[in-house]
């Protein structure tokens, strides 16, 4: 494409364990999936829907150091398991949804917490809450032909050697299937989608020094430091 007026963005990848590169294409995250956590926020954990907001692309980076974003006193982790989409599709019924997914990474929804409460409060968007630069770090994608879908499995994270979340991938409100057959009804997935599918209890904050290590049985695990 001669006619470009500048160089396109680099594509953003994520590494598959065991070699090969993931093109990211959109980042999905589900706002609210397990009770303890929803009650922590003061939400109500019965089964209201899944609800969904998104991060850009190139929010995503692969562990490392992450920089301490500006215009917020009060960055909160969110370790998650991240669905990583490796076949399209739309209307997607749940028996069928386990087909779309490529493999499954640890994450961490890294959440302005302060901005995010009073986008709550004034009813207005999250995306300046979530969306940020580096604002999702993902660590290596395990293949399903590796590690298969696991539906159960304890997912932790530590910061500076304290367990700080510490909760399993059974207790999702909403699982996998269930998930991806909703999104699937709100847009069409694509391969290179990423579906963050929330957060565990025991989110808090993190300064600059920190190190963030995230681990979900049978899937892997990642390492943040701030900076
Ligand atoms: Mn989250």
């Amino acid at each position: 494409m001669d006619d470009l007026v500048f160089a396109a963005p680099a594509v953003v990848v994520v590494p598959v364990a065991g070699g090969g590169l993931f093109p990211v294409r959109r980042v999905f995250c589900v706002g609210r999936n397990y009770a303890a956590h929803a009650r922590e926020m003061g939400g109500d954990p019965d089964r209201e829907p899944p609800f969904f907001f998104c991060k850009p692309a190139d929010a995503v980076v692969t562990g490392g150091e992450v920089r301490y974003p500006p215009a917020t006193p009060n960055l909160h982790h969110e370790m998650e398991l991240v669905v990583a989409i490796g076949h399209g599709g739309a209307d997607v019924p749940a028996s069928e949804a386990l087909g779309l997914v490529f493999g499954y990474a640890a994450g961490i929804d890294l959440t302005r917490r302060d901005l995010q409460d009073e986008a709550k409060a004034t009813r207005r968007p999250w995306d300046m809450s979530k969306g940020f630069d580096q604002s999702g770090p993902v660590g290596e994608i395990a293949p399903v032909a590796k590690v298969g879908h696991p539906a159960a499995g304890r997912i932790f994270l530590k910061v500076n050697g304290e367990v700080r979340q510490d909760g399993d991938l059974a207790d999702q409100i909403w699982a996998v299937p269930e998930v991806i057959a909703a999104l699937s009804r709100l847009v069409r997935l694509q391969a290179g989608d990423l579906i963050f599918t929330g957060t565990p209890d025991g989110v808090g904050p993190l300064g600059k020094g920190d190190l963030a290590e995230g681990h979900i049985e049978g899937v892997g695990k990642l390492r943040v430091t701030i900076i």
